[in-house]
Order: structure tokens, then C-alpha cells, then sequence
């Protein structure tokens, strides 16, 4: 599977109460992305027990996110560990949580990387020139042909976050890859 380096020092997030892995609705766009090859990694591994996305991997769809579970008053990514603030599986966590606070956010038929407005951090750094070095390394991540491939298989991974996010730079290759994916599954 792909592996993304962090953009964000381990620490600031294991002391940020965020929104990452914890949300507000059960329902929400935010939720985790897991590619149909992540979760059969991470089963096969012993790393999380098939019933964590039994009834959800065998639909069809090749990106599906976990059921959410309730703890107090926020819904959790079930791989979250409330109590230590940290992810159970965070070495081998998906390709979508790997990239936060980046995304990919499809506007007016361009697919863009972005960068979510409600992660502190992005706030804070974003004009920073070790920021310009980062988005390099990740624009050759996404516009490199096993990262096409992996898109083609799984264009769930590409949403609308609308005002969500701040459009970063436009992706014209993974564009092409939706397109033709959409054409060939106009249910879409
Ligand atoms: S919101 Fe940003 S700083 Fe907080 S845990 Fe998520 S990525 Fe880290
Ligand atoms: S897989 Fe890990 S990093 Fe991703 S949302 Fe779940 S707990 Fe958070």
C-alpha cells in the first residue's frame, strides 16, 4: 500500500482534541476512507478482526468507511482509542487518513488537493516554505501511475468538501481518471 509521510508532527496531534477520528454526526463526510486492499491487509494481518467491516467490504464498493461507534457524546473511527487519544492502528492506517489534512476534493469537474479548514495545524502553517516542500513530495505521490491505479479502482477516494477546504492545486491527470471512470459507471 501507499505510505504517505506526515505532514504534521506526531505530537500536535496526539495532544490536538480535533476533529480527526471523532465527529460530531454518525453520518459525515469526514469519516475515514478505507480502500477494499487496506482492509483485507489489515484483517489478513491480524490487526483488526474482519468483523470490523463485515457487511461493508462485500457491497461492491471498493472504498467504504467503518460504522461509526458512540462514545459519549461524539461518534469514533472504531480503530480510535478514546480514553488514550490515539489510533489503534496508526502505522497501518489508510491512504485517506495518511493524507489528512490533506484531501482530494473534486470542484467543477477538476479534482484538486486541498486542505481541510478545520485542522488547526493548516491553519496555523500553511504559508510556511517547508509547506511548499511537503506539497511537492505529495503532487509526485498523486500524480505517480500506481497512485492513477489505485484511483481508477477506488474513485470514492476523490469527494466534493465544497467550502470545507481550501483548494490547494489542480489535479488534471486524477481529473482524466474520474472522467473516464464516471463515463464507464455513469450510475456514479
Ligand atoms: S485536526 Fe489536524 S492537528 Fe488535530 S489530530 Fe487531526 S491532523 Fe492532527
Ligand atoms: S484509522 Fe486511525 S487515523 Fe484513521 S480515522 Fe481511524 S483512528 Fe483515526
Amino acid at each position: 500500500m501507499i505510505k504517505v509521510k506526515q505532514f504534521i508532527p506526531q505530537k500536535v496531534c496526539l495532544d490536538c482534541r480535533g476533529c480527526c477520528c471523532r465527529y460530531a454526526q454518525k453520518d459525515t463526510i469526514w469519516a475515514p476512507f478505507f480502500m477494499r486492499e487496506e482492509i483485507l491487509d489489515l484483517v489478513e494481518k491480524n490487526i483488526v478482526p474482519s468483523s470490523l467491516f463485515s457487511g461493508i467490504a462485500t457491497q461492491g464498493n471498493e472504498v467504504v468507511r467503518p460504522r461509526l461507534t458512540k462514545y459519549e457524546d461524539s461518534f469514533f473511527c472504531p480503530c480510535f482509542d478514546p480514553k488514550e487519544n490515539k489510533c489503534k492502528i496508526y502505522l497501518y492506517r489508510p491512504f485517506d487518513c495518511q493524507l489528512y489534512p490533506f484531501v482530494l476534493s473534486q470542484k467543477d469537474n477538476m479534482v484538486y488537493l486541498a486542505a481541510a479548514e478545520n485542522c488547526p495545524y493548516t491553519q496555523e502553517v500553511r504559508a510556511i516554505e517547508a509547506t511548499e516542500e511537503y506539497i511537492q513530495y505529495l503532487l509526485g505521490i498523486l500524480s505517480s501511475d500506481r497512485f492513477l491505479q489505485l484511483v481508477k479502482k477506488n474513485p470514492d477516494l476523490i469527494q466534493d468538501y465544497g467550502q470545507d477546504v481550501a483548494y490547494l492545486f489542480p489535479l488534471p491527470k486524477l481529473s482524466q481518471v474520474i472522467h473516464a471512470s464516471s463515463a464507464s459507471h455513469p450510475q456514479r
